[in-house]
């Protein structure tokens, strides 16, 4: 429930409101606004009678958020959430974001290369996993530790945030000390005891959406996050697994402007994941920023033939530095424009 106050609200009749929930036994979360306070109400998993609320002095309009997912909404929020993962890089306004590097970091050599390499096409922020979470037990796991000491590193010569992925909650105190973002990957999803983890910290979240989880669970896995107190969260479409073997992954172009409709935070799309092969890769991008996505997360290895992980679906850096270019003019066709890499001023498209 979201209780809308006047604008000529006091701060008396504010903390009124806020007391009256506190006395019903939920939390009451003021959010000012630019032209007004809205205090949310937190906790509730069915309908609260708002009978006592509405009477009380400075209070607009009670809305009932009709959705499960409550602070996840666009009724409970209805301007965007802009996400800052590093100073200048924001995710959710007119810009699109480009993440790029390797699936893995294998090497300093390797996370270096690539980092130097997505910097110069244009990228706005480095990915890379140290912690991954592989099929097969006897797959590469990752280097841990040390390969968050080398996105550290690659973070240095750059300039390039970093994101990368936590898989428990051991691990997610940890990548916070070296990230600028955290993954929680699409094992991890519905992972809730991790989603609360990341939930506590003061960190940005990338969530992406589970191989079989619907557009609801994705949004039911955020509101953990958020129900927790952390709102710096960006989804992350990644395909699904479908009936159909001619790609690894269904990409559901849909989630994007279903996902913007729904809620108010932003939504990147993954298409090196959600095609797993590298000549469609290219293309579902471009189709990504055409249907509004918020950013795009692309796995770019200096030599994807010899990639410990996912090197079928890593584009060559000439090819990702092309398709920089190719998002740019998608991007102006409908009035947004690429985030430019962080210290670098706009480029000028067309
Ligand atoms: C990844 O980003 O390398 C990854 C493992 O992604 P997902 O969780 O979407 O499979
Ligand atoms: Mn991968």
């Amino acid at each position: 429930m979201l209780v809308v106050m006047q604008t000529d609200a006091t701060q008396t009749d504010i903390d009124r409101v806020c007391g009256a929930i506190k006395e019903m036994g939920y939390q009451a979360v003021p959010m000012p606004g630019g032209q007004r306070t809205a205090i949310g109400l937190v906790g509730n998993d069915g309908r609260v009678d708002d009978s006592q609320i509405s009477a009380l002095p400075g209070v607009a309009q009670v809305i009932h958020v009709s959705k499960p997912y409550k602070q996840v909404s666009r009724e409970w929020r209805p301007e965007s959430t802009i996400v800052q993962i590093a100073p200048g890089v924001r995710v959710g306004g007119s810009d699109v974001v480009v993440i790029a590097g390797p699936c893995s970091v294998e090497s300093e050599q390797q996370i270096v290369t690539a980092a130097r390499a997505v910097r110069a096409a244009g990228a706005t922020a480095l990915r890379g996993g140290a912690f991954k979470p592989r099929s097969s037990p006897y797959a590469f796991q990752g280097l841990g530790k040390h390969g968050l000491e080398l996105l550290a590193l690659a973070r240095r010569e750059t300039g390039l945030p970093v994101v990368t992925e936590a898989m428990d909650e051991a691990g997610a105190n940890l990548v916070a000390e070296y990230a600028d973002c955290i993954q929680i990957g699409a094992r991890n999803m519905q992972n809730y005891s991790l989603l609360k983890a990341v939930g506590r910290l003061n960190k940005p979240v990338l969530l992406k959406r589970g191989m079989a989880a619907t557009i609801n669970d994705l949004l039911l896995s955020a509101e953990y996050i958020l129900a927790e107190g952390n709102g710096q969260v960006v989804l992350c479409e990644r395909g699904v697994r479908s009936f159909d073997s001619a790609a690894r992954n269904m990409f559901d172009l849909n989630a994007i402007p279903i996902v913007h409709k729904l809620s108010h935070l932003p939504i990147i799309a993954d298409p090196s994941h959600g095609t797993g092969l590298r000549e469609k890769v290219t293309p579902m991008a471009r189709a990504a920023v055409a249907a509004g996505a918020d950013g795009v997360i692309v796995e770019v290895h200096p030599n994807p033939d010899r990639a410990l992980s996912d090197g079928a679906q890593s584009l060559f850096p000439d090819q990702f530095a092309k398709l920089v270019n190719e998002l740019r003019l998608i991007a102006r066709a409908i009035d947004r424009a690429v985030a430019p890499s962080p210290g670098t001023a706009p480029i000028e498209v067309g």
